[in-house]
């Protein structure tokens, strides 16, 4: 018989790890072709990642594919990428290669998709300015100065700031304001921007950098806001893509995917094609971009975390942004860390890897400068801010133990915004809500509760008038009086945005206060908002966590004022001075990046703690190599790795019982890693579900994953896990 049986081997969004055998009469299906797939009475969107004569089935059970579309989604590297990730963070290999389909292309049917525009002003609008518009046409407006910054915007860019947004651009097209141009793929516009020339520090880096353009490097270019990494950015691209063929993937944090960024990159790489990936675009944009990217035609990809498994034939260069930001890292299903993923990516495809940031993470911080043999990680340094008149902010602490503080506010904190009031200057009043965790403080002494096993600090659990360590379990009854000075005034520490909103009312009823918290800057709509309103000084004071937006400038902020960063000295999470300093250094960002001179007020009742003593000189690198100690000596990342197991349930004993057999099972693996007990997380119940966790710690890499090979594919086979919803996390940064 000739008639040789086609097996294709199907990788489908299932928790199971394993592929799955599908019969198929087409002899010349490929490697990374999608089909739909009958799977149980459903159909599926799978992807063929091997193709075979045989299949362990038995012939008469196996069914056919129903459709193989014939459009190849991913190419030989992205496989490695897949394979890589489903094992280092354990996660089935289908359900991670699902997770980086374009969501338009796994509906079951796709057509053909509409022309998509490019908008920009005419000349003549140019001319006449935002002033002749009509008043009170807000979105118009709003659309008008994005422009004007702009030059060039994507239908993506504009929805993002306006559901009304076509309405607007009819209006505009109608006033002769607006001309729009089909995105082709010759697509060529021609814009002057002024080029600034590299400074020496820069142009080292560049030259460096360069250097290793044919070959894997890893770099960090560690450079405070405003040194001009992203115009060393710049010029590495340009550099690579001289190049034919050649592509470039610069992956940002969410927050900072700003119609402003992706204006200036535009307006640096007009002869190029560049794309953006990220969550505001349609799923039919998403798409075309993908495709674009992984056709090869566009040269750029600027791009958010999930952007790293984009398919690139010709990448020559990943760029990462921000590289410590937290937002890398997924928080659910594939657990990855973009920038691990990354740094694999370009050893695999032996390409080099910028990663720029001010603050760097400790792990990258420590491959960096500290790495015994050969350093892990080249390291360049931009010391100073590019821009010659601007200056650093003056960084005080208002030491709160020693002042009357009137709900959350101490006099010199009020009468410096009362000043910027009179000067008609704004104020930021930055809360550091992340990582909110209570824990208790001595009104007299500052003393907080400390976990004798672990670097930590005890979380308050009021409920059951209990301090814990969330890090290895250990529980104590919660003190009446202050164990150090005998005070019974001890308090959990907390404050949040709508109590500072309703205080900031109270002490200036006249002010202009806009209150931003984590989800209303999700937008950009109001991200967009809210700079405009800032430009247009319709804001006296800006109340919020998390607005840390790079690139924006508001030149007429001068006072930034810091509460309640004293529940971040102490929380339970190990990572939270690090974080808190990195927010800081950004915050204080804020103020006084242009000719105004900025303050920054941090409200606190430890002023000598290391942490300020290192903001007031801007000198992250003392405080960084102290934290290394610290966490050299608690045996924590990056000198040990971490893994957490989660689970919940709807009842607590099923939980524990399943947590309790996994402890047992990996300290029967292996010697080389440390098991700890299983213990509740802050969170204990969350919506209705019992909670708890418990971590793996190892000096050594290989041993911890070597026990997860087995731990893992334990877990799934264990009964005891069938009543609870249980996730391993590798490189966890929240516990
Ligand atoms: P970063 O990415 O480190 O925050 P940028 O590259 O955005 O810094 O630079 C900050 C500002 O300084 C930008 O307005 C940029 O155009 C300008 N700039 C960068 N490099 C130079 C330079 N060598 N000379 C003059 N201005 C520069
Ligand atoms: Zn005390
Ligand atoms: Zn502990």
């Amino acid at each position: 018989m000739t008639d040789a049986l086609h097996i294709l081997k199907v990788a489908l969004d299932v928790p199971l790890d394993r592929v799955f055998d599908y019969r198929t009469d087409k002899p010349n299906t490929q490697i990374g072709q999608y089909v739909v797939v009958p799977f149980g009475a459903r159909k599926m969107i799978g992807v063929v990642v091997g193709i075979s004569d045989t299949s362990s089935i038995e012939s008469k059970k196996l069914k056919s594919i129903i459709r193989l579309d014939p459009e190849v989604i991913f190419d030989e590297q992205s496989f490695k990428l897949f394979q890589f990730c489903s094992q280092y963070y354990h996660y089935p290999l289908g359900q991670t290669i699902l997770s980086a389909v374009p969501s338009r292309l796994k509906k079951i049917n796709t057509k053909a998709m509409a022309k998509k525009y490019l908008y920009r002003l005419t000349p003549k609008a140019i001319e006449l300015g935002i002033d002749q518009l009509p008043p009170r046409q807000t979105t118009l407006k709003r659309v008008v100065m994005a422009l004007i910054d702009a030059t060039l915007l994507d239908e993506a860019s504009l929805r993002s700031m306006s559901s009304a947004w076509k309405k607007s651009i009819e209006t505009l097209d109608e006033m002769g304001w607006i001309e729009k141009e089909e995105i082709t793929l010759d697509d060529k516009v021609y814009i002057q921007a002024p080029i600034p020339s590299l400074n020496d520090e820069q142009k080292k880096a560049f030259d460096e950098i360069s250097k290793t353009n044919k070959t894997f490097a890893a770099w960090l270019l560690y450079g405070i806001t405003g040194s001009g990494k992203t115009e060393v950015y710049i010029r590495l691209i340009e550099e690579a893509l001289k190049k034919e063929h050649a592509q470039v993937l610069v992956l940002v944090p969410e927050i900072n995917l700003t119609p402003q960024l992706e204006s200036r990159f535009r307006a640096r790489f007009e002869k190029y094609m560049l794309v953006t990936l990220h969550s505001h675009l349609t799923d039919n944009e998403r798409l075309t971009h993908w495709r674009l990217a992984k056709e090869g035609q566009a040269q750029i990809v600027i791009g958010t975390r999930l952007s790293i498994f984009t398919p690139m034939p010709h990448l020559s260069l990943i760029i990462i942004d921000e590289e410590h930001d937290a937002s890398f890292k997924q928080q659910e299903g594939l657990r990855y860390h973009a920038r691990d993923v990354a740094i694999f990516r370009a050893k695999s495809e032996n390409i080099p890897i910028v990663m720029g940031t001010a603050t760097p993470s400790l792990e990258t911080w420590f491959n960096a400068t500290k790495t015994k043999d050969a350093k892990k990680f080249g390291f360049l340094k931009l010391t100073s801010r590019a821009v010659l008149d601007s200056t650093l902010p003056e960084i005080k602490c208002i030491d709160i133990s020693k002042s009357t503080v009137t709900k959350g506010f101490s006099p010199y904190l009020v009468e410096a915004i009362r000043d910027r009031l009179n000067k008609k200057e704004q104020s930021l009043i930055f809360i550091n809500r992340r990582g909110f965790a209570p824990v208790l403080l001595c009104s007299s002494c500052q003393w907080t509760g400390r976990c004798h096993r672990c670097s930590s600090r005890l979380v308050v659990h009021l409920n059951q008038k209990r301090l814990r360590c969330h890090h290895c379990g250990h529980d104590e009854k919660m003190p009446l009086q202050c164990p150090s000075c005998g005070n019974t005034d001890l308090y959990p520490t907390g404050l949040g945005t709508q109590r500072v909103e309703e205080t900031i009312k109270e002490f200036f009823p006249e002010a202009r206060i806009l209150r931003v918290d984590r989800d209303s800057t999700k937008t950009k709509e109001a991200l967009n908002d809210l700079f405009l309103k800032m430009k247009n000084r319709e804001i006296d004071i800006l109340i919020g966590t998390q607005m840390l937006s790079k690139g924006h400038d508001f030149p007429y902020l001068s006072l930034v004022g810091v509460l309640d960063t004293d529940q971040a000295l102490y929380s339970p999470d190990f990572r939270a001075s690090e974080r808190l300093f990195s927010q800081l250094m950004q915050v204080s960002g804020r103020a006084g990046r242009a000719k105004t001179k900025g303050e920054v007020y941090i409200q606190t009742a430890f002023p000598n703690h290391p942490i300020f003593e290192a903001l007031k000189t801007h000198d992250y690198e003392n405080f960084a190599n102290e934290l290394l100690k610290e966490r050299e000596l608690a045996e924590l990342s990056p000198f040990a790795f971490l893994v957490l197991l989660k689970g919940e349930a709807h009842q607590l004993t099923h939980v524990m019982q399943f947590l309790n057999d996994a402890m047992i099972n990996a300290q029967n693996l292996s010697t080389h890693v440390t098991v700890y007990n299983p213990v509740r997380p802050m969170m204990e119940r969350l919506k209705g579900m019992e909670r708890a966790q418990l971590v793996l710690q190892a000096s050594s890499r290989v041993a911890l994953q070597k026990l997860l090979d087995e731990w893992v594919p334990y877990l799934r086979e264990n009964k005891l896990g069938q009543k609870v919803k249980w996730v391993v996390d590798v490189d966890p940064l929240e516990f």
